[in-house]
């Protein structure tokens, strides 16, 4: 981890060029890498050396735009992955396996909720949910002997509850098992977890990273603070000698900094392969060196309008992590002093009919299954994500018949502001 500030990492973290090389970070669009010898390459899959050989495991330019990941997250160890999901199911599945247990958030993604609830629980690993909100009793009474992970969001997609994360790292640690956040919301820019007590972060980088809707992408970061020998009974897979790289221990061999994110490429990308391609990685890149301008104006923009809408006769609540009097203002503060997200989410004294009505009439905020863009994009979930369920069923996930989620994108506030004015006069 360098010394610099998050916003000189933003831009040059995870490449410095030597005399005479390409000053933007090189695309290697090569899914192999030459040797002189077999003995040579053979050192390379006994992991006795580092180096390339084929991109399903690693990739050069993948390399860099994870480090500077890393670096601006201040861990020890990262790698890209082709999407969110992916991050979020190696991140978990690279210490909890076939009869384990989590404890997870109950406000996650609606992607993650249904990778644990349903895909992982057909492979065996139990998971149990909690509410951000629940005691430190509560909290603690949702761990088992076989418990090997907690998870939570930053800041909740789309719920927008913000996470306790000394809490959580709290419980954690006191069972002897790491924290997981997904970081995606926050970004490094506005939160870093493991300055709170998290072990391990998660990315979709497919949202304010790469910040333009050009490519999705994920990332896993190590804090390299959670001391797994120390708990070697209950990480195996860490612990002891992996018999498909000839009886290297993790945890030994690569110490605390790097056994996670090495057991995860030499494990889990090598069999299940959902690497990031490099073209993408230089993409993101690109969304990466602005991240630290975007974020602030993501900021602004979402408190203005959650500002607008508070005081606006038509409009029944307004959730916004960073808007005085929201449940999670002071949660917030703290974490996020500089600011939460761009997601804002409200809705409509008139209901769900008024909620149709609204999205009907936006000009500029383009109807999308997507957030974290700098164009401003909505979404009507009871008429888009959620519309195979009835409105008992919305309640029961949080989501009310006339709620819209409404991602600010760094356009000029003014403008956002009389798009929605327009449409609400049409309701
Ligand atoms: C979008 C999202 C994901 C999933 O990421 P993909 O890149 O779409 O696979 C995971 N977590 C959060 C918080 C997200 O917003």
């Amino acid at each position: 981890m360098s010394d610099y500030r998050i916003n000189t990492k933003c831009v040059q973290g995870g490449y410095t060029p030597g005399n005479g090389e390409p000053r933007q970070i090189p695309i290697i669009q090569s899914t192999t890498f030459k040797y002189a010898t077999s003995e040579d390459m053979g050192k390379l899959f006994d992991l006795e050396a580092s180096g390339y050989f084929y991109t399903r495991l690693q990739n050069p330019t993948n390399d860099m735009v994870a480090a500077k990941i890393c670096d601006m997250e201040g861990g020890t160890a990262a790698m890209l992955t082709s999407s969110g999901q992916a991050a979020n199911f190696y991140a978990i599945f690279n210490i909890a396996n076939c009869g384990d247990h989590v404890v997870s958030s109950s406000t996650i993604y609606g992607g993650t909720y249904n990778l644990f609830h349903v895909t992982m629980r057909k492979m065996g690993i139990d998971f149990t949910f909690v509410s951000p909100d629940c005691t430190e009793e509560e909290l603690n009474a949702a761990f088992r002997p076989n418990t090997k992970a907690v998870f939570g969001e930053t800041i909740a997609n789309p719920a927008l509850t913000v996470l306790d994360i000394e809490k959580f790292a709290r419980a954690a640690h006191a069972h002897g098992v790491p924290l997981v956040v997904d970081n995606t919301f926050a970004t490094p820019v506005n939160c870093r977890p493991f300055e709170w007590g998290c072990d391990i972060v998660t990315h979709s980088t497919t949202k304010y990273m790469d910040g333009h809707g050009a490519g999705v992408g994920g990332c896993i970061v190590d804090s390299g603070a959670f001391d797994w020998l120390a708990h070697a009974d209950k990480f195996p897979g860490l612990c002891t000698p992996d018999d498909s790289y000839h009886g290297i221990t993790y945890a030994e061999k690569f110490g605390q900094g790097g056994a996670f994110i090495t057991k995860c490429t030499a494990q889990l990308m090598r069999d299940f392969g959902s690497i990031q391609s490099p073209q993408n990685a230089f993409l993101l890149n690109l969304g990466l060196e602005s991240l630290h301008v975007r974020m602030p104006r993501h900021c602004e923009n979402a408190l203005a309008v959650a500002q607008y809408l508070k005081a606006h006769p038509k409009i029944s609540f307004v959730t916004y992590p960073g808007l005085e009097g929201d449940k999670y203002y002071d949660l917030a503060q703290k974490y996020m002093p500089n600011g939460t997200c761009g997601v804002v989410s409200f809705g409509f004294q008139g209901g769900r009919a008024a909620a149709e009505t609204f999205m009907k009439h936006l000009k500029l905020a383009a109807i999308e299954t997507h957030v974290a863009d700098a164009r401003t994009c909505t979404l009507h979930p009871a008429s888009a994500t959620h519309r195979q369920m009835n409105d008992e069923e919305l309640a029961a996930a949080g989501i009310t018949p006339d709620l819209v989620r409404f991602s600010c994108g760094i356009e000029d506030a003014a403008d956002l502001i009389a798009d929605i004015d327009q449409a609400l006069a049409q309701v």
